[in-house]
């Protein structure tokens, strides 16, 4: 069984719920089209997309704002440059264009792309007044806190520049606790999909908290481990796990088939059965490749949850 693009359902069974991608980047109006039609084909009806303004407003008259619930990217380099005035700028910015959420990114790569020279930290007092607008505001975050471990691990090995993994996610605890955002998403299964123990921990620790599974090679990777211990975290907090992909459009030239092995290799690792199967497209970042996905067999109910109504719940409230 592999994928195969003449047949995108290869390998899939009838499905019973709708998909809602929670995490997709739309970097040009255009760039939708595609990303709608391949979604389409794999049960994917709405989107939440991290879309400039312009983008927004153009989707919108082009008729597609009903399917896409859009968060504003807050300007990184303003972080890693200790400008919070411009991020207050954007901030105000995305509420008056009735934005759905903020997008935070804090891959430490972040303050390479902007040569920052000041040591990051998002328990930096300058932040705070950006938080507290965040909290005033009650606008949802959808943050990127850390990287895969093993960047950690090779990439990332000056620890006072990028900080630890375990730094990185301590500050952002010490954020969940002196605020009280409404909710929020921390992506990329709470940037751990390695330790589902402190996951599990964090879930129960802060209510507000949802995780989404963005990065299809990093979550087939790492929940394919061990599929006993990721299925009984799904029987556990099911509704707090967001369907997301992290797809990116409109940035560089990508074809139908980047966006046809993402969500084919995610179906197939939440619904089905098959194991040791070729993810489809290379995982630079596995020390032991290939990455094989190795289906979870999820059960009707998590995914009628984890697939749709999760979402709809957090982006419908009442
Ligand atoms: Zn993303």
């Amino acid at each position: 069984m592999q994928f195969d693009l003449s047949d995108p359902l290869n390998g899939l069974s009838e499905l019973n719920t709708k998909i809602w991608d929670s995490h997709v980047h739309i970097w040009s109006a255009d760039a939708f089209e595609p990303l709608l039609k391949i979604g389409r084909q794999y049960g994917v009806h709405q989107f939440m997309g991290i879309a400039a303004p312009d983008v927004k407003k153009t989707l919108e008259e082009n008729g597609h704002g009903d399917l896409v619930n859009f968060a504003y990217y807050l300007p990184i380099d303003a972080f890693a440059s200790h400008e919070p005035e411009r991020i207050l700028k954007a901030l105000d910015e995305a509420h008056s264009e009735n934005y759905s959420m903020v997008k935070l990114w804090f891959g430490p790569r972040f303050l390479d792309f902007f040569k920052a020279d000041k040591p990051f930290s998002l328990n930096l007092p300058i932040f705070d007044p950006v938080f507290s607008l965040i909290e005033k505001y009650g606008i949802p975050m959808d943050i990127h806190v850390a990287d895969p471990d093993i960047w950690y691990d090779t990439k990332y090995q000056d620890i006072i520049r990028y900080r630890t993994k375990n730094q990185a996610m301590n500050e952002f605890r010490n954020i969940l606790r002196e605020y009280s955002f409404p909710k929020l998403i921390s992506v990329h299964f709470n940037s751990l999909p390695e330790h589902l123990d402190q996951v599990s921990k964090d879930l129960t620790d802060f209510p507000n908290l949802y995780i989404d599974t963005a990065s299809t090679k990093w979550m087939v990777r790492e929940l394919g481990k061990n599929i006993e211990s990721t299925r009984s975290f799904f029987e556990k907090h099911y509704t707090r796990v967001l369907f997301a992909t992290d797809l990116s459009v409109g940035w560089e030239d990508r074809d139908e088939e980047y966006l046809a092995t993402r969500y084919w290799a995610q179906r197939i690792f939440w619904e089905s059965n098959h194991q040791k199967i070729k993810l489809p497209f290379p995982d630079a970042d596995n020390p032991n490749p290939p990455t094989y996905i190795n289906g979870l067999n999820l059960s009707k109910k998590i995914l009628e949850h984890f697939y749709w109504k999760n979402a709809y719940k957090f982006f419908n409230p009442r």
